[in-house]
């Protein structure tokens, strides 16, 4: 055959989603050559396009569409789920992101015989809890994957619930989680971009001709801080789809190394040449929110001055998710488990930065 391994990517113009529909056609990729069905909500922006895939525009929060265009499908070995709603509550999470991801697994293990493997990406809120109760119920870091579930709704529980019961329906079927940090990555699509927000913002700082302030809290400016890079996440996906050691097992994912917002700071504001404000020691926490309120007219203005590809300030830049990991402490992992399998992927995290920069100018997302 053409393809030894056919993968279907839910949320494929997301964070990691992006990255994954970016690596898996490539030549070298283990377990391929790759044929790449990837599904979104919308449809396909200009930026996903590039990738040898086929688009698949399901609404998988209805049942009904994702069985039709899923169901169809009956080539799938490997199933990759990067995606999720968000809702005001975490009981709500837990009800919606069932019931999508339950939707998505009942169209195509049915369907798909020779589906092998089930790749699902949750993240370290494993460990800290919910948004909802951030700081007050989280496990003492470094979190490694033997912890136990904490008590308090979280829709990763919920998640991982449904894929342990869900792969009994199929001899052999085996699965992954995957838990990164915060990620840096690629899309313009996504609820939770950190770096692309912080590039909309340094871009606005600038056409204002005011500093490039630090929007966070002074634990954050100080301590240590990681994050995992959305092509190491794909990587770390791909290597527990094919290699036989990681079966059947849940691994951080983040990208081996530390870093400083007073440091990392300075390297944003140079990326888009405006003044470093840094850390305000004496002023009042101002958040994202707030400042950015009013902001969607001189996004536009932007836009149309620098022809950049046309976005809604809303799209690329989702203050709150900011203010809330720029609003303290970041809790930090161990990759010891994923290594001790045979994962030995990292990042250093300063290349990473600027290559998200680089690539968000290259897509003229940002100026
Ligand atoms: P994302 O928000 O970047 O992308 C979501 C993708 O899913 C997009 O392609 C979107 O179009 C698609 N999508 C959304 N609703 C859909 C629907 N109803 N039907 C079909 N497609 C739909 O995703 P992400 O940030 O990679 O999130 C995946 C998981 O990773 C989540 O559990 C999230 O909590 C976790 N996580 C994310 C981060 C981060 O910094 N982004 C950090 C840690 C963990």
């Amino acid at each position: 055959p053409k393809y030894q391994s056919t993968a279907l990517i839910i949320g494929v113009t997301g964070i990691v989603g992006n990255s994954l529909a970016e690596i898996l056609p490539l030549s070298d990729t283990p377990g391929g050559p790759w044929k790449v069905y990837g599904v979104a909500r919308r449809p396909r922006p200009q930026w996903n396009a590039d990738h040898p895939i086929e688009y698949i525009q399901c609404d998988i929060s209805d049942p009904d569409e994702t069985l039709t265009k899923l169901g169809d499908l009956h080539d799938v070995t490997h199933l990759f789920y990067v995606t999720w709603a968000n809702r005001s509550t975490e009981s709500e999470n837990c009800e919606i992101n069932g019931k999508m991801f339950k939707s998505v697994l009942d169209a195509v293990i049915p369907n798909s015989p020779n589906l092998q493997h089930v790749s699902l990406q949750t993240g370290r809120k494993h460990y800290l809890g919910p948004f909802e109760l951030y700081g007050e119920v989280a496990h003492d870091p470094p979190f490694h994957e033997d912890l136990p579930r904490l008590d308090a709704p979280n829709f990763y529980y919920t998640l991982e619930d449904i894929l342990f019961e869900s792969v009994k329906q199929k001899e052999g079927l085996t699965w992954s989680v995957h838990r990164p940090g915060t990620i840096f990555g690629f899309s313009p699509y996504s609820m939770m971009n950190l770096i692309g927000a912080l590039c909309v913002y340094a871009t606005i700082c600038k056409h204002e001709g005011v500093p490039f302030k630090f929007p966070g809290t002074k634990s954050a400016w100080d301590q240590y801080s990681d994050c995992s890079d959305a092509d190491l996440i794909a990587e770390q996906h791909i290597w527990a789809a094919v290699d036989p050691y990681a079966k059947n097992e849940a691994f951080n994912i983040s990208n081996g190394d530390v870093f400083k917002w007073k440091h990392f700071w300075k390297v944003l504001g140079e990326q888009f040449e405006v003044e470093d404000g840094g850390f305000d020691e004496g002023g009042e926490r101002v958040s994202l929110v707030e400042m950015m309120k009013d902001k969607g007219g001189v996004w536009d203005e932007i836009v149309r001055e620098k022809g950049l590809v046309v976005t809604k300030l809303e799209e690329v830049a989702v203050w709150w998710f900011v203010d809330v990991i720029l609003g303290g402490e970041c809790m930090l992992d161990t990759m010891n488990k994923s290594k001790e399998h045979g994962f030995l992927g990292f990042r250093n995290t300063k290349s990473s930065l600027i290559s998200w920069i680089d690539k968000m100018k290259g897509y003229k997302i940002v100026p």
